[in-house]
């Protein structure tokens, strides 16, 4: 069966599209054809853009409700998501390969934790303080929503990175276009479904489906006051320099080649660690940012590590991504499985050492599967130790004391995750403070929405999430009274 989608969701309402453009979409598992959906021409962007203002220009509107009102339609909003929770996971499952034992928590759940943490922070949200002037007198400082904020993400977390940037950016006031990634479309459909759902204000939320042309148009729309981008370092880097142009506020959460760095105490028993090894470095079958693809392993202990990542690779079922014993499943597409394969290749032809893996799984003759690939004695400097592959392969590199591991994690274009292994979680800290990253994990890795996300180099400019996420999304304003 596919799924038939004929209208664009813009302005509250379902409107049909201004051109006959569709976007087809493809189970990953399989190959076949399982949606059609319009794509976005400008016109669309433009009309959703103008309903985004009017909303947000309504004196009466979504900007100008008390902070308590807002947080109970983030809170309205949270339960009609967890109530396709399934449904969410189901659908992101067959477009981008996610298995099915992680997309219902991960992407129905997600954005379901970040809206309440969220509304959890808009009761000590101020709008508007007093203080005293430095040097006498009185101050008001005004913390006011921004506009219509362009929310663009990728294919590997659609619903989670979203919410992202809705979730903060709803909450401070402002409305919202988001463009979701060609790939990962059908899913869109059901949020828009659960945004009507929750009776958000029409034109809080609007949604422009297409690939990079519209993307881009909709960056450099006049009515834009912000973009939250996610997305490759090479679209984020075209992104900032346009909004660099335009004066345009920007948030950027861009690639990553993060370092596992294993210390020699570490406890490498599998059936203690192998659920967070396994999701620090391959979940989501590597098409994870944050994921650590570059094992540090300690001389002394080098060929226990191997064999601990050889064991945990060749230990997770490969297979379709709507059947629940999966841990791997397909890649998005096949065009991402050429790649994957071509740094496989250059892996080899520059002397790594394949452990195991490095092919297509037998029996899985349809869908964009590669099977989980370990490389050892892989020398930092080369090209699958310093590029993003965005597969289930990991490279394991010798190093020889700390000082070598910090190096060699801080020796990277990318700085975006990282975790330490150890059974000394002070010295495991210790060693965190010297990694030149965003985020880092002692002995495991789950992202949290009190925690702020995004990168430092390559990685990205900005954070979301976290403690002060509302306050990525307001313009302050000082009055002297
Ligand atoms: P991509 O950059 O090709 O596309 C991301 C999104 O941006 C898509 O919606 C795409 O249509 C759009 N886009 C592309 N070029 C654009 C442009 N010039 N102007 C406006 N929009 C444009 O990335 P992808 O291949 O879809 O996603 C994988 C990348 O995303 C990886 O590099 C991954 O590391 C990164 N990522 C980063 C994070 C993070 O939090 N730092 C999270 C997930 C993914």
């Amino acid at each position: 069966m596919t799924i038939r989608h004929e209208r664009l969701f813009i302005g509250g309402e379902w409107v049909p599209p201004s051109s006959s453009a569709t976007i087809e979409v493809h189970n990953a598992s399989t190959g076949e054809h399982i949606g059609t959906v319009p794509e976005a021409a400008e016109a669309d962007v433009d009309a959703a853009v103008a309903a985004a203002r009017r909303a947000f220009e309504d004196p009466q509107g979504w900007s100008s409700w008390e902070p308590e009102r807002r947080a109970a339609a983030l809170e309205r909003l949270a339960a009609e998501l967890e109530a396709r929770a399934q449904e969410i996971g189901r659908l992101v499952s067959m477009q981008n390969g996610m298995p099915i034992a992680l997309s219902p928590i991960i992407e129905g759940m997600n954005p379901v934790g970040t809206l309440r943490y969220m509304a959890s922070l808009l009761p000590n949200s101020p709008i508007e303080e007093e203080t005293s002037r430095f040097l006498g007198g009185d101050l008001a400082i005004r913390y006011e929503p921004m506009g219509v904020i362009a929310g663009i993400v990728p294919w590997n977390y659609p619903q989670t990175l979203s919410s992202f940037k809705y979730a903060p950016a709803l909450a401070a006031g402002n409305t919202i276009v988001l463009k979701p990634s060609p790939e990962t479309v059908l899913d869109a459909y059901v949020f828009a479904e659960a945004v009507i759902a929750a009776g958000l204000p029409p034109g809080v939320v609007n949604i422009v489906p297409g690939g990079r042309e519209i993307g881009a148009y909709l960056v450099q729309h006049p009515g834009i006051a912000k973009v939250a981008f996610t997305g490759s370092t090479a679209a984020g880097r075209w992104i900032a320099e346009t909004c660099g142009r335009l004066l345009r506020p920007v948030s950027l959460e861009l690639g990553g080649k993060s370092a596992a760095i294993i210390l020699d105490d570490a406890d490498l028993d599998l059936s203690k660690i192998g659920q967070a090894l396994f999701s620090a470095t391959l979940i989501n079958n590597g098409q994870t940012c944050y994921a650590g693809t570059r094992i540090l392993a300690p001389r002394s202990r080098y060929a226990e590590v191997v064999d601990t990542f050889a064991a945990l690779a060749s230990s997770l079922p490969v297979g379709d991504a709507l059947d629940p014993n999966t841990m791997i499943g397909p890649l998005v597409s096949e065009r991402q499985r050429d790649r994957v394969e071509g740094y496989i290749a250059k892996g080899i032809s520059e002397g790594a050492r394949l452990v195991t893996g490095g092919g297509r799984p037998p029996g899985l003759d349809r869908g964009w599967f590669v099977q989980p690939t370990i490389f050892a004695d892989v020398d930092n400097k080369s090209t699958i130790a310093q590029e993003e592959i965005f597969g289930p392969v990991l490279s394991i590199i010798e190093y020889t004391d700390e000082d070598d591991a910090v190096r060699i994690a801080n020796d990277s274009d990318y700085g975006l995750g990282g975790s330490v292994w150890t059974s000394d979680p002070e010295r495991g800290r210790r060693i965190a403070r010297r990694i030149q990253t965003g985020t880092v994990g002692i002995n495991g890795y789950i992202p949290d929405p009190a925690g702020p996300w995004g990168g430092v180099k390559n990685s990205g400019l900005g954070r979301e999430l976290g403690p002060r996420a509302i306050t990525e999304y307001q313009n302050v304003k000082t009055f002297y009274l």
